[in-house]
């Protein structure tokens, strides 16, 4: 099939994420994908400067990673998890728990983020049910997150920024603090957690669970708070006897310069999503994490069992690379890695915000953001980008970056220099 062809088709038949059926804008055609570089079908090298969104963190096709698939492919791709367990998926278990807080010894696997999250509420609602307290039924969270497209999990999101805004009055209510105001790098004040605080005391026997992205909220502002305010949460619903859930599905391995970004603040949650990164990009598999606490009242009450059990849980396939790009995280001195990138990235972006279309710009580990005044022409900066040999794919007014972490930095340098020279073209500026 030739490229026209193959993009004819596309456009007739095949949904992108968030797109219009009628008025998609141009999609550019993916040949392959090796290390930080992806090669179209026009033959155009593009710098990756995405990671997949969060997940390619080695760089796409790591030897190892492929390897890793290509031995368990031998051996089954798949099998079902109930009555059944195997191998990688008991593996995966135990390098997990090497990397997680020791309170989180309980782990359930499913196939993608949101139904990690899913997962997460379910285990917060069968867990107040077993305890008896039947009017904990509410979920509690923070203006501006993200917690993904299923149904639930849309409800605990930013009813405005959150992306589902359409389906608020059809959501179950949750409860809405404002978002943290204080940035990770300016001085804590204890008023930042205030609305947080009176939100908790007024609803304090009805909460069943608060659910937040710790320290970095993704898709929903790219905004990064201070971890005192996690300390705050963190004590308060130990109190009032609310779980803890983080989200960690964006900024789990290493992606903000620690393992995971609760440790920022030096806090553990009751219950802990991961995802995105757990396979190193290679396929979709999350795992939702709790204490012994939370399993044994789940598994005390009734009807005793935790009511989950996708088809695909613990895919051999997944927990076998996942296994594997752990492995990688830790032999390759990856958060030196991402320190380094963070420094280059405070170097090479701090221009930026000289600029007068620019409201903000901010990094944190191998993540940097600039923030513009107002919403970008997508369509435009992307031609751009490709022209100049770099892909990102901005969101309303945020340009972000996140590269995978074996970006060098020579290749870092030119997928800065391309979005300047995008900028500069796109904004008809000289910078
Ligand atoms: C991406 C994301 C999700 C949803 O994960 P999917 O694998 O896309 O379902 C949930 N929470 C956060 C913080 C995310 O970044």
């Amino acid at each position: 099939m030739n490229t026209d062809r193959l993009l004819q088709i596309d456009r007739d038949h095949l949904w992108h994420p968030y797109t219009s059926m009628d008025h998609p804008l141009p999609c550019f055609p993916v040949a392959s994908a090796k290390g930080i570089q992806i090669t179209l079908e026009t033959g155009e090298e593009l710098i990756d400067g995405m990671s997949s969104w969060w997940a390619a963190i080695h760089g796409y096709q790591h030897p190892k990673l492929n390897q890793a698939i290509q031995e368990q492919i031998q051996k089954m791709s798949h099998i079902m998890f109930g009555g059944l367990t195997h191998r990688p998926a008991v593996e995966l278990a135990d390098k997990l728990l090497t990397i997680t807080p020791e309170k989180l010894e309980k782990i359930f696997y499913s196939d993608s983020g949101s139904v990690s999250v899913e997962v997460a509420l379910k285990m917060a609602l069968q867990y107040q049910m077993s305890r008896g307290k039947e009017k904990r039924t509410k979920f509690a969270t923070i203006r501006n997150g993200y917690h993904g497209d299923t149904w639930h999990a849309m409800g605990v999101c930013d009813p405005e920024t959150g992306m589902h805004s359409i389906y608020k009055n059809r959501l179950a209510p949750t409860l809405f603090a404002p978002s943290p105001q204080i940035s990770y790098y300016d001085q804590w004040l204890p008023s930042d957690y205030s609305p947080m605080q009176q939100m908790i005391e007024d609803n304090c026997e009805e909460i069943a669970a608060i659910i937040v992205e710790p320290i970095v909220q993704g898709a929903g502002g790219m905004r990064f708070y201070h971890p005192q305010y996690l300390i705050y949460l963190h004590r308060q619903c130990q109190q009032h006897d609310i779980l803890l859930i983080f989200d960690e599905i964006a900024t789990g391995f290493g992606r903000t310069g620690k393992m995971f970004a609760m440790e920022h603040a030096g806090v553990t949650p009751d219950i802990l999503c991961v995802g995105k990164a757990i396979t190193g990009g290679m396929m979709s598999f999350a795992a939702t994490l709790t204490s012994a606490e939370v399993a044994t009242v789940i598994s005390q009450g009734s009807p005793g069992v935790m009511m989950h059990g996708p088809t695909f849980m613990g895919n051999p396939l997944a927990c076998a690379v996942a296994t594997q790009s752990i492995e990688l995280i830790m032999q390759e001195e990856t958060l030196d890695k991402v320190k380094s990138i963070e420094s280059q990235l405070q170097l090479e972006l701090a221009s930026f915000e000289m600029l007068d279309m620019v409201k903000d710009v901010r990094i944190l580990g191998a993540i940097g953001v600039v923030e513009m005044k107002e919403a970008v022409d997508m369509k435009r900066l992307q031609e751009c980008f490709v022209k100049h040999g770099i892909w990102l794919r901005p969101f309303g007014k945020l340009i972000y970056m996140m590269p995978p972490y074996i970006i060098s930095a020579s290749e870092l340098s030119k997928l800065i220099r391309g979005l300047k020279r995008s900028i500069s073209e796109v904004y008809q500026i000289d910078f």
